[in-house]
């Protein structure tokens, strides 16, 4: 787990040291807890204490074995009091935006999904409010149905580019008619409560992050959706950048000679490789009437879909399918090897809803391709399918909130970047 810091000040920095503690160990100890993060036992206690009479942290007996909880436990075999987390204590929705429908999950604090459930959009042309009006009402209905109280915010998750400066803007230029939308201030009148903002892959990160049990880590998470993005963790810190827009790799140039982007640029990542590029490719090569015939839809909204029918058949035996999408993945993984040369990685995290299919392939192709990396005789670079999978950005939202909201400073971890969070009510501390 992090480590706590015993000077006077930094105690919001050190209660979020211990609740991250608690949350990720389960039956933890308050010794522990101070082995672990470095705080004396009295600023650990002091500190439980003020959880419990918050209601956030519960206590219970359980005799704890050695080597569970965050740190060495000494006295094995004794009775200890187990701390965990109240999972109803607090919870946070998470929202994320599709071309054809927007997803919403339910968090608890303790990282359980209590509900998931949605919505599918209006055609591509329709307003933006309106796209945010269905958003609202999934909100609702989520929170409703689930009969969940103590939800403390919404976390948004979106394709960029975001613009942090003044209200929360985004300009996702692959969602149409989705330019410099307000999209926090419209949500926060439309449901009342605290929005937070994040890009769509690195809030698929920060829900990686938080619901690890391992610490020190660093990694791009590549996320395809309609578009393709990365979310960046180095040494456990979420990289931002100047406006939010880290990791944007599917805005890197892969093939000069290839279409233009909606960016403005030519031949990027996304253009040549994301699902509607993959299916683009499939109709060139067998016409479009043979890919009717094979399951595809073609219309602007089935891309996905019909990326998933690709994958099928791809494993079904359908050459043409399986050599779109090998070389889809060959362009992702020249560009993945690229950041993972540039940031040192130690591991590649993968999910989004254009992998439902397809994630297995990537992850092979990519595990192939980055045994070129310069690191590889210096580290191992793990490969992997997120546990979030398709819902990783709505995770990782509403995991972003639950931190958010429960420390008063986010500092050292996911985001210290307080002004994504637009909030009707005080905090709560
Ligand atoms: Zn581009």
């Amino acid at each position: 787990m992090r480590r706590g810091t015993n000077l006077p000040w930094v105690g919001d920095y050190n209660q979020a040291v211990v609740l991250d503690g608690i949350r990720r160990h389960p039956g933890t100890s308050r010794t522990d807890l101070a082995g672990a993060s470095g705080l004396t036992l009295q600023t650990v206690s002091n500190i439980v204490r003020r959880l419990v009479e918050r209601g956030l942290v519960q206590e219970g007996v359980a005799l704890l074995r050695p080597g569970t909880g965050p740190g060495a436990v000494r006295g094995a075999g004794k009775p200890r009091t187990a701390l965990s987390v109240r999972p109803g204590a607090a919870l946070a929705v998470g929202v994320q935006f599709e071309r054809e429908h927007v997803d919403a999950v339910l968090l608890d604090l303790s990282g359980v999904v209590v509900g998931v459930d949605r919505e599918p959009l209006p055609d591509p042309e329709a307003p933006v409010e309106l796209v945010v009006a269905h958003a609202a009402g999934l909100v609702r209905r989520l929170i409703d149905t689930t009969g969940a109280v103590g939800v403390r915010g919404v976390g948004v998750a979106v394709p960029g580019p975001l613009d942090f400066a003044g209200p929360v803007r985004s300009s996702a230029i692959n969602l149409p008619g989705w330019r410099g939308v307000a999209i926090a201030d419209l949500l926060l009148r439309a449901t009342g409560l605290p929005v937070l903002v994040e890009n769509d892959a690195t809030a698929a990160a920060v829900g990686d992050l938080w619901r690890s049990r391992r610490t020190g880590r660093s990694f791009l998470y590549v996320h395809v959706g309609a578009g393709i993005g990365g979310g960046l963790v180095l040494r456990d810190e979420v990289l931002h950048g100047e406006s939010g827009n880290a990791g944007e790799i599917g805005h890197v140039v892969a093939d000069p000679a290839g279409p233009p982007c909606p960016c403005g640029s030519v031949g990027c990542l996304e253009a040549v490789a994301a699902p509607a590029a993959v299916v683009r490719r499939y109709v060139e090569r067998v016409g479009s009437r043979a890919a009717r015939a094979a399951g595809l839809r073609l219309a602007e909204r089935t891309v996905l879909d019909d990326h998933d029918v690709l994958g099928t058949r791809a494993g079904a035996g359908d050459t043409v399918a399986a050599e779109v999408l090998d070389a889809a993945a060959d362009d992702i993984a020249r560009v993945v090897l690229g950041v993972v040369n540039v940031l040192d990685v130690s591991e590649v995290v993968l999910g989004g809803a254009g992998l439902r299919r397809t994630g297995e392939r990537l992850r092979v192709a990519l595990a192939a391709r980055l045994g070129a990396a310069m690191t590889r005789e210096v580290h191992p670079l793990g490969v992997r399918l997120g546990e979030a999978g398709e819902q990783a950005g709505a995770l990782g939202a509403a995991s972003a909130v639950l931190h958010e909201s429960l420390s008063s400073t986010w500092a050292g971890v996911h985001a210290p970047v307080r002004a994504l969070v637009i909030s009707p009510v005080a905090p709560v501390h």
